[in-house]
């Protein structure tokens, strides 16, 4: 018999895996070009030659005791080094080894730093829509996931809404900017807000409040728009970065935490967060990729494959009579929905092979998300299925105008 806790955690398993599954049905049924999959956020373009070549090279030249082996919990220390290096010189910080430590995508970093903070019955803020992962990974340490109501007309954090919120129980506070699922960039001045409605909670409830900004997208951004970096704005930001996305390597299970000096009670947390990577059964992030990405820091993806795919997307659905915010960065974008009820809406897309996740699935109803890191050319094949969408909801295009 499996644990209660798991019980309702496999009934309310993932929406969006379950139409990636739904989806290679349909592909079987009705062939797989009259089916458009914009369920999973599975990156589209390949990784750079570059990341190949790295592990080619390492397999065959580095000492296999090195490649192969057990290391400090938190990684190789010259990887290390290495991407503290990199970050000072991009963003003007001054981190050193001590500060990165190797994870397992962000999804391990975040249970990571969430194993190493939280207390049962903690508050962890976020910012909805948000990556319904969320929930489980706070769960997992007994915390309490609660998000703050959207601004809708920007999809940028509503700070008045937040800080009704805070209170004395608020541990941490989870943002992911470029964000998933509305591609929206956090402005610089958002987060000056954010970090000021931090500062003050901190002083009324004489407590720390951790930031933990999640960016497995921040280098996927398009029009030349800037990614602030968080630790700027606020002294207890812990950042969660992954290669996922940025080097389309999402199946590698690499990434890293950032944890400043500047953290209260800083060398707890570095230490208690190296434990935890062990204890959780991580050990350590992979060896190969550590050492591959390691090479690779500059390298970059086929970013404006990615931005056709959004200005083809965007045209199209607007132009049809769809509204939704223009997305910055990110593969996503998050549409209203002609109705309230986003399920309905999205089961009336699957009528005509469009597979669109509910917002609901991101805390966010009467809104779907649809993920455009897929093949330009599925998108084109699948305008005259938005158009039957749209005639079946009786939007107004603007073709003409
Ligand atoms: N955070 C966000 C916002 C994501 O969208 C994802 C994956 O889609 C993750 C975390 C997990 O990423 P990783 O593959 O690096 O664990």
């Amino acid at each position: 018999m499996i644990a209660e806790r798991m019980k309702a955690l496999v009934q309310g398993s993932s929406v969006i895996r379950a139409m990636f599954e739904e989806g290679k049905k349909m592909a079987a049924e009705f062939g797989a070009e009259n089916v458009y999959d914009f369920s999973l956020g599975n990156p589209s373009v390949e990784p750079p030659e570059e990341i190949k070549n790295a592990m080619k090279d390492i397999l065959d030249n580095e000492k296999p005791t090195l490649v192969h082996g057990y290391m400090n919990n938190a990684g190789f220390e010259d990887v290390r080094k290495t991407i503290a290096d990199s970050l000072n010189k991009r963003f003007g910080t001054s981190f050193d080894t001590r500060n990165i430590l190797m994870t397992v995508g962000a999804a391990g970093g975040l249970n990571v730093i969430l194993k190493a903070l939280l207390n049962p019955g903690d508050e962890v803020l976020t910012f909805a829509p948000y990556f319904g992962e969320y929930k489980n990974y706070v769960s997992n340490f007994d915390g309490k996931l609660l998000a703050v109501e959207p601004d809708t007309s920007t999809f940028q954090p509503n700070i008045p809404a937040f800080e009704a919120m805070l209170t004395a129980k608020t541990k941490a506070v989870i943002i992911n900017t470029p964000n998933n699922p509305t591609g929206v960039v956090y402005s610089a001045e958002t987060l000056k807000k954010l970090a000021e409605a931090l500062e003050n909670a901190e002083k009324k409830f004489g407590t720390s409040i951790y930031l933990i900004s999640d960016e497995p997208y921040r280098e996927l951004v398009y029009d030349g728009v800037e990614v602030p970096y968080v630790t700027k704005f606020y002294g207890n930001t812990i950042v969660g970065y992954s290669f996922s996305k940025s080097l389309s390597l999402p199946g590698e299970r690499i990434g890293y935490l950032v944890l400043p000096d500047s953290l209260d009670d800083a060398g707890d947390i570095i230490n208690a967060a190296n434990v935890a990577n062990r204890i959780l059964g991580f050990v350590n992030a992979p060896s190969l990729q550590q050492l591959a990405v390691a090479r690779c820091l500059d390298a970059k993806v086929n970013v404006e494959a990615y931005d056709s795919n959004r200005r083809l997307l965007y045209g199209t659905l607007t132009k049809l009579g769809f509204t939704c915010v223009k997305p910055d960065g990110a593969f996503y974008l998050f549409m209203k929905c002609p109705t309230e009820d986003d399920k309905a809406f999205a089961a009336a897309a699957k009528k005509y092979h469009l597979l669109l996740v509910p917002g609901s699935s991101f805390g966010c109803a009467g809104y779907v998300r649809i993920a455009y890191c897929v093949d330009h050319a599925m998108i084109e094949r699948s305008v005259p299925a938005f158009e039957k969408l749209a005639k079946e909801y009786g939007l107004q295009g603007n073709a003409g105008t």
